[in-house]
């Protein structure tokens, strides 16, 4: 190697070299990996390039103006696209040492100046000193995307979001806006279409979340699973909730991921904002959670704003889950009540429907409508669901006539492979024939889970216990339900029932459910008939059952009666109503 004269006196840079270009000093400088040039401050022109550099330039030579080889007396201005700025900082050795990083084309090089001085401090010159670092730069960029994005969607993550979340309220005393979404039917799809058919889905819905919040600057997360986040940079409610319906909109209609299959699912939304609703991150959070919750219970596919009543209910329902959680395991003030269910041929009772009732000494009888999503949003309902199906066995298994029991099951215990266990446990223990067993389960029940739900209800049916459909007339009605499973019974909604009377269609359905139940050889159950006008009815209509008030109210058995009796001061024949059903099926 030799240095080539520049016009410059390069011995006071490199002293040794002119007097024994061998020396070590010079060979470990031209040897050491790290690529090294030096510029003379006069004429920019490179006048020594150490062999690392020589070998890194000529691995982007295709990229400069010059060969490597040509390097040394060129001007160094060919790796600048801007050469009067570089000349500026490397003329005065008060700009350094500069620290830069330039892009030439794909290629990222960091690059460090710094000044050779003389040992009475004069400026000999600058020395370069520089890396390509494309591919580290890359793998870190790569690194912090996995740390801050999510993988699936590259919306940022429950971490950085956060993060965001704790900046915004750091910068601002207005907001920001949170809104928290769930979608809702997304466990359906990815348990129906599979996980590949959901992770599109997910990231589909990251893509239009991106583009509806295009122009405004805002950060979206998705949190996990079918969860996402917003975070405004506003509190205007009015603002928040006009965002939230075009979000829900946006989410709501249907695309299409497969040929020729539409995805039908929707989205529900918390909203919480600061200061009002908190003034941390986790408080936000918290109580956009809570609010999303509301817009679950209140049907999903819609928003609901936070509100301090929302706060007061969730801590009621935790209050509620607490004392539930006792009442089942001391086993105390927890029944099951029996309704009649009658078969408008013959008037007689053809069996009868467990209901579970709970007595809360100082609130009186707490209707299971209100704790059953209580169990359903916990592991209660579990333990709630051994306890009603082996009672009701051990119950039913007592009678002297012999008949049916029918036991509610809730959508929580379907698809999880336990509930035919539970059921075997629960005729074995109390010795009950099988086939005076019937499963009660909505439609709503099958359809959160389709596939694994039918599997539960073919197992529980290979045991010779009956399924009926529950609530039939609300929900979806659809008739695929009634084909994807061979239920026994379908029993129709009593507020369908009700309403049959008054409004001509409703009647209509009624008997058009009637008359699908005997095409399909299924009993059609007239659920909640309280008046002798609707008993008409739904007989007319050709229901071949009927339950409700008017022929038999829930009723606890005669051993219950007498502990319930003592529970609320009332006698025990007081309570004990009708648990036989009534004699006749046309008392008037
Ligand atoms: P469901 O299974 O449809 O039960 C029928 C409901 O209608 C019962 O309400 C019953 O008391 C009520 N009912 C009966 N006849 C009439 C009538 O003529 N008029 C009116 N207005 N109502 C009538 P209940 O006992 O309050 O139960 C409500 C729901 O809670 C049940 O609806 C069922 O879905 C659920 N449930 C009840 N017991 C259990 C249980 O042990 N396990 C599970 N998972 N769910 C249960
Ligand atoms: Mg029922
Ligand atoms: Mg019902």
């Amino acid at each position: 190697m030799t240095m080539q004269a520049t016009g410059f006196d390069e011995t006071k840079i490199f002293p040794l070299q002119k007097e024994d270009p061998n020396n070590r000093l010079y060979r470990m400088i031209d040897n050491i990996p790290l690529a090294v040039m030096t510029v003379d401050p006069v004429t920019y022109k490179i006048d020594y390039v150490n062999k690392t550099s020589k070998e890194l330039v000529r691995s982007i030579e295709h990229l400069l103006p010059i060969k490597t080889d040509d390097l040394v007396g060129s001007s160094i201005d060919v790796f600048h696209e801007n050469p009067e700025r570089q000349r500026q900082i490397l003329r005065d050795p008060a700009n350094l040492p500069f620290n830069a990083r330039i892009s030439l084309g794909p290629e990222l090089l960091d690059l460090k100046i710094s000044a050779i001085t003389a040992d009475d401090g004069s400026f000999l010159g600058p020395m370069l000193t520089w890396a390509i670092v494309t591919q580290k730069v890359a793998a870190k960029e790569k690194i912090r995307q996995l740390a801050h994005y999510d993988t699936l969607t590259g919306l940022a993550n429950r971490t950085t979001f956060n993060e965001r979340l704790k900046e915004r309220l750091n910068a601002s005393d207005d907001g920001p806006g949170l809104l928290y979404i769930d979608l809702d039917g997304f466990k359906l799809v990815n348990d129906t279409r599979g996980h590949n058919i959901g992770d599109e889905l997910l990231k589909c819905v990251a893509e239009k979340l991106r583009n509806l919040g295009e122009d405004e600057d805002i950060t979206i997360g998705r949190l996990g699973g079918d969860e996402f986040a917003i975070l405004v940079p506003y509190n205007d409610p009015a603002r928040m909730e006009a965002f939230a319906s075009r979000v829900i909109a946006e989410l709501s209609s249907p695309r299409s991921i497969e040929y020729h299959r539409k995805i039908h699912i929707s989205a529900s939304i918390g909203i919480a904002y600061a200061p009002a609703h908190g003034t941390t991150g986790e408080e936000l959070q918290k109580n956009a959670d809570i609010a999303l919750y509301a817009a679950k219970k209140a049907g999903k596919r819609c928003y609901r704003m936070f509100s301090e009543k929302m706060r007061i209910d969730m801590y009621e329902r935790l209050r509620l889950q607490e004392r539930l959680s006792s009442a089942l395991r001391d086993n105390r003030n927890i029944f099951l009540y029996y309704q009649p269910i009658i078969d408008v041929k013959t008037g007689q009772t053809m069996g009868r429907e467990a209901l579970i009732r709970w007595y809360q000494p100082d609130r009186g009888w707490v209707s299971p409508t209100d704790f059953i999503p209580v169990a359903e949003n916990s592991d209660l309902i579990d333990r709630l669901g051994e306890f009603v199906l082996t009672k009701a066995c051990c119950d039913a298994a007592d009678w002297d006539d012999g008949l049916p029991v029918a036991v509610n099951v809730s959508a929580a215990q379907l698809g999880r492979d336990t509930l035919t266990s539970m059921v075997r446990a629960a005729l074995a223990k109390s010795g009950l024939s099988h086939d005076r067993l019937e499963i009660e389960v909505t439609e709503t029940a099958v359809l959160n889970n389709e596939a694994g739900a039918i599997r539960d209800l073919l197992q529980i049916r290979d045991l010779g216990v009956r399924v009926a459909l529950d609530d039939f007339g609300t929900g979806f009605s659809s008739l695929t339900h009634l084909l994807s499973f061979p239920f026994d019974k379908i029993k129709i909604d009593g507020s369908f029932v009700q309403d049959a009377v008054q409004r001509k269609k409703a009647a209509a359905i009624v008997g058009a459910i009637a008359g699908l139940g005997a095409r399909l050889g299924v009993t059609t159950v007239a659920e909640g008939v309280e008046t002798q006008d609707q008993l008409r009815l739904v007989v007319r209509e050709g229901c071949k059952a009927i339950q409700g008030f008017h022929t038999g109210r829930p009723a606890p058995m005669a051993n219950d009666a007498h502990v319930i009796a003592a529970l609320t001061g009332k006698t025990p024949a007081s309570i004990i109503t009708d648990i036989k059903g009534p004699s006749s099926l046309h008392p008037h």
